[in-house]
């Protein structure tokens, strides 16, 4: 058994150095997806000098000088060049996101003005802001706005957008087999016959893998005994960059998962990692194809999915970065009986606290959809009081 740490380093070592493959997609597609290349700006943002408000431009140099109407020179829409130049007592009516003429430095919000004729305008308010967002200000030509192993999120779509990068180079998603190994397993679509259960895990990581996002392939069920395992197994590491196999990896009588495994030719790297859940999840490698045996239950698959196989599968696509974990204080005591496994606890964040929500073990997957985050327990604690820090990350 090693511990959680000593696991997900192992695993995440091997997915970095994991050959995902490279292609162009267009922007629209880049959802999730890391970025095989860094980002630079074609252009100064923004290009002009723009107004920030739709008022009126002029070029402000005392107080006094305000006091008088200004003459309207022209109206500047969006999208169009200036035609005139302003001289002292003119100004442009001028819309948000229009070039600021020559001859101009300020623009006077319309909210703070009144007509005084049909063709001059007089300012009423104290002129407290120069409503212009000067070219070049928040990005400027040649400047990397996205770095190599960012994982794409609606902001960054929005920066590609800006500066043309309609093609950018990503990581290939990997392909990720599912197989659910177990006598007593049925489909969801059938009624369970007398000991039988639906498999659920199944089709839970398939949605887990779409997350990521990977590409999920769904094996179906197999028995526990038999040639068919090793064959379904064979099948899979030859089409998927990753296997996730559930069931079978305990101490039953039937837990033949890691053997077949190891008969396989896969390079076993652990058998079980100090956590609860997830305690008899196996890690292998054979060639270019990785394989994670998880316990069947399915908050234990569940969560090994979210706290070791996800950060694995970006890995392998090259992203360089974390979730955010936060510290936030209990708002109730928690105890719990044993201490020598680091625990994975379903929780809610309600008004900055964390509450564990009612959880009767790895089955219990309902506790799952209540809960917005997970809490962790290191070894050596039993106690958590209310008020005390504990780390917690959304789910
Ligand atoms: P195992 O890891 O095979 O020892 O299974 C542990 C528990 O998880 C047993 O109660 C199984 O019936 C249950 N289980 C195994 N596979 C699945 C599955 N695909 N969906 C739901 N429960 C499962
Ligand atoms: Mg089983």
């Amino acid at each position: 058994m090693i511990l959680f740490e000593e696991a997900l380093a192992t695993v995440l070592a091997q997915g970095a150095g994991f050959k995902p493959g490279y292609e162009r997609v267009h922007l629209s597609e880049t959802l999730g997806s890391v970025l095989a290349e860094d980002i630079f700006s074609d252009m100064d943002m923004p290009p002009f000098d723009k107004s920030a408000v739709d008022g009126y431009a002029f070029q402000m140099s005392s107080e006094s000088q305000i006091l008088a109407p200004f003459e309207i020179a022209e109206i500047i829409a969006a999208g169009s060049v200036p035609a005139r130049v302003l001289k002292e007592g003119q100004c442009s009516k001028i819309m948000t996101g229009a070039m600021v003429p020559s001859g101009a430095n300020c623009v006077v919000m319309v909210e703070d003005t009144e007509l005084a004729g049909e063709s001059h305008v007089r300012f009423t308010g104290k002129i407290t802001a120069k409503n212009i967002c000067y070219r070049g200000e928040d990005v400027k030509k040649g400047d990397l706005v996205l770095k190599k192993g960012t994982q794409i999120a609606p902001a960054h779509i929005a920066v590609l957008a800006a500066v043309g990068a309609t093609s950018p180079l990503m990581a290939k998603l990997p392909r990720v087999g599912i197989i659910s190994t177990g006598d007593e397993l049925v489909e969801p679509d059938t009624a369970p016959g007398k000991a039988q259960i639906r498999n659920s895990n199944g089709w839970q990581l398939e949605a887990q893998v779409k997350t990521v996002p990977a590409k999920p392939s769904y094996y179906g069920i197999v028995s526990d005994e038999g040639p068919g395992l090793k064959k379904i197994i064979e099948q899979a590491l030859n089409e998927n960059d990753v296997i996730l196999l559930t069931g079978g990896v305990s101490m039953g009588d039937f837990d033949f998962v890691p053997a077949n495994m190891e008969e396989l030719g896969i390079n076993i790297l652990f058998k079980s990692i100090a956590i609860q859940p997830g305690k008899p999840t196996v890690f292998g490698r054979r060639n270019n194809t990785f394989i994670f045996g998880l316990p069947g239950n399915p908050v234990s698959s569940f969560v090994l999915f979210e706290i070791m196989v996800k950060p694995f599968l970006q890995t392998m696509m090259g992203f360089s970065g974390r979730l955010p974990e936060l510290k936030l204080p209990m708002g109730v005591d928690y105890s719990r009986r044993t201490s020598v496994r680091k625990s994975i606890i379903p929780v809610t964040i309600e008004d900055g606290k964390v509450f564990p929500v009612q959880y009767h073990g790895s089955a219990h997957i309902d506790a799952y959809t209540i809960a917005n985050a997970i809490m962790y327990m290191e070894i050596g604690t039993s106690m958590i009081k209310n008020g005390e820090l504990v780390y917690v990350r959304p789910i």
